[in-house]
Formats: C-alpha cells, sequence, structure tokens
C-alpha cells in the first residue's frame, strides 16, 4: 500500500488501546484520524504522528453524542477525502465497590449509572459504525470496522452490570452491521482484549500501581498482563486485508487466561 493511500480512523486514541492503534495504522502507511473526547490528548497523538511525516487529524467527539459522530465521519472525509477502516475503541469503565453506599450491584444502581455506559459504550459504538457505514456504502470499494469488546463480552462479572451489558450488545451490534455490511463488501468484528491491559481505564477500574498490574498479570498463562500494542495489532490485523474473509466475529486477545479451567494453575 503506498502511504496515505488509505484512511483509518480510531476512536478513544488519545489514550491507551486507541492511542497504540493509531501508531500502528500510522506504521502501516495509513492516514490517520485521532479522534477522542479529550482534545488535548488527540491533538498530541496527532502530532507525534505528524513529526513522524504521516498524515494525522485530530478530532474532539463525544460518541455518546450521533450529531457529533457524524461531524467526526465528515471531518475524516473532508481531510482526506476518504475513510477505509474503523476502530470503533473509545469506552468508559464502571467501578465496582461490591459493597456499601457506592455499590454498583444490580439492586442499588441507579438510573443515571446504568444510562451513563450504555450511552457511551453501546449508543456510542452504534453512532459510529453508523456514521462509518454511510460513508462506507456511499462511497462504494467497502471496508473494515473493529469494534473494541471485553472479557465481559463472554464472562460475567458481578458489580458491573451496566458495563457487562454494554460490551455483551456489542456482539450483536457486530453480528448485525456485518450481516448489513457484507452486500458493499465491509466487514465488521469485534475484538476482545484480555480482562487487564495496562491503561487508564484498567488503573480507575481496577486500580493502580506495579501491584495491581502484578496480581493481574499472574492469572494469565503468559505470566503478564496485556499491553495496549498487543490488542492494537489484533485491531489492525482485523481491518486489513489478510483477514479479508474475517466477518461478523470476535477475535479474543487474552494470551489463552479465558479458556483455561478454574482448578488450572500455573506453576513457575
Ligand atoms: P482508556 O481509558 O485508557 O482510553 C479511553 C479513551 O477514550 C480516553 O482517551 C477517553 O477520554 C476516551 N473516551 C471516553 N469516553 C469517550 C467518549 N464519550 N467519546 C470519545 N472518547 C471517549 O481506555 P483503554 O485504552 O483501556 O480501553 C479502550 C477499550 O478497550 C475500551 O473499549 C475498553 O472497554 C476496552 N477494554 C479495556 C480493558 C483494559 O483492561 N484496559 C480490558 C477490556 C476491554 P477521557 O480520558 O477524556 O475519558
Amino acid at each position: 500500500m503506498e502511504r496515505n493511500e488509505r484512511a483509518a480512523l480510531v476512536t478513544g486514541a488519545g489514550n491507551g488501546i486507541g492511542k497504540a492503534a493509531a501508531e500502528v495504522f500510522a506504521a502501516k502507511g495509513y492516514s490517520v484520524v485521532v479522534a477522542d473526547l479529550d482534545g488535548d490528548a488527540a491533538t498530541r497523538v496527532a502530532d507525534s504522528l505528524v513529526d513522524q511525516g504521516v498524515r494525522a487529524l485530530p478530532v474532539v467527539v463525544d460518541i455518546a453524542d450521533s450529531t457529533s459522530c457524524d461531524a467526526m465521519v465528515d471531518a475524516a472525509i473532508a481531510t482526506f477525502g476518504r475513510l477505509d477502516v474503523a476502530v470503533n475503541n473509545a469506552a468508559v469503565g464502571q467501578r465496582a465497590t461490591f459493597e456499601g453506599p457506592d455499590s454498583s450491584m444490580i439492586h442499588e444502581m441507579s438510573d443515571v449509572e446504568w444510562n451513563r455506559l450504555i450511552d457511551v459504550n453501546l449508543s456510542g459504538t452504534f453512532y459510529c459504525v453508523r456514521a462509518e457505514m454511510r460513508h462506507m456504502i456511499g462511497r462504494g470499494g467497502g471496508g473494515a470496522i473493529v469494534n473494541v469488546s471485553s472479557s465481559t463480552a463472554v464472562l460475567a462479572l458481578e458489580g458491573y452490570v451496566s458495563y457487562v451489558a454494554s460490551k455483551k450488545g456489542l456482539a450483536g451490534l457486530t453480528e448485525v452491521a456485518a450481516l448489513e455490511g457484507g452486500r458493499h463488501q465491509i466487514r465488521v468484528n469485534t475484538v476482545i482484549p484480555a480482562n487487564v491491559v495496562g491503561t487508564k481505564m484498567f488503573a480507575s477500574t481496577l486500580g493502580s500501581g506495579p501491584d495491581a498490574e502484578r496480581d493481574f498479570g499472574a492469572n494469565s498463562p503468559l505470566g503478564r498482563p496485556a499491553q495496549p500494542i498487543d490488542i492494537a495489532n489484533a485491531c489492525c490485523w482485523a481491518c486489513s486485508d489478510e483477514a479479508g474473509y474475517v466477518s461478523g466475529t470476535s477475535i479474543l486477545v487474552d494470551g489463552a487466561t479465558t479458556v483455561r479451567h478454574p482448578s488450572s494453575r500455573r506453576d513457575g
């Protein structure tokens, strides 16, 4: 692929997994839309890509607002003339306290807390997919979309009902989008990161510091937590021509954590 021949869009690209995905797309020669709620973070990432000779556009987006998502895709087209691939990665986490007045258990959850996550993680991803597919269908020539999910798409976790429901909902969104996109040569998949990826979201949800990362990393058969680049590489592969017949499915990137039987332990 010639440099800048194709354009990629990544939401939540100011931090963590999204930042790593923007960098991988840039390294592969894409022009990159760096979209984030945090405009300063988006600008920092885009500026560092521009310094490396990449065409990069920072865009402020609140994915919970459908007009903001439409404007994000419009900005991509206005600058790069096209949008070939998109990674819908932005999301918010849920802090579960399991007990006490701040409990996030279902019977104590407020409407506000339920809607906060569903509005961003599920409705927000829908708004992104819709805006991206409208452009890709209108332009012709196909495309590829990845929705970043979570291991809670396949497992449940008490105290996290809105996060779990939002991520399980992404599977349905992705499958229908893949069916409807197929006739337009648009592939749609989810990438499911390991239960722990060393990012800001992990720290805000499960605690921070080397002890927290080590404890969760020890649960992995690979003996380490996933890093943003591990997930970003899978997202970029799912968008690549090499994945040309991969659509409507979930790619689990968890270092074999999920398949391990509860009675098995890691020695040494
Ligand atoms: P981070 O919190 O590090 O980064 C998320 C980025 O998304 C932030 O820059 C954040 O901005 C932005 N964002 C939040 N809300 C919105 C919004 N409404 N519109 C646009 N941007 C927004 O998250 P991660 O990199 O850890 O997570 C990325 C994805 O991976 C998410 O979908 C998450 O659910 C998933 N995931 C993460 C895991 C982990 O352990 N980290 C595990 C499993 C899945 P701001 O900083 O302003 O909030």
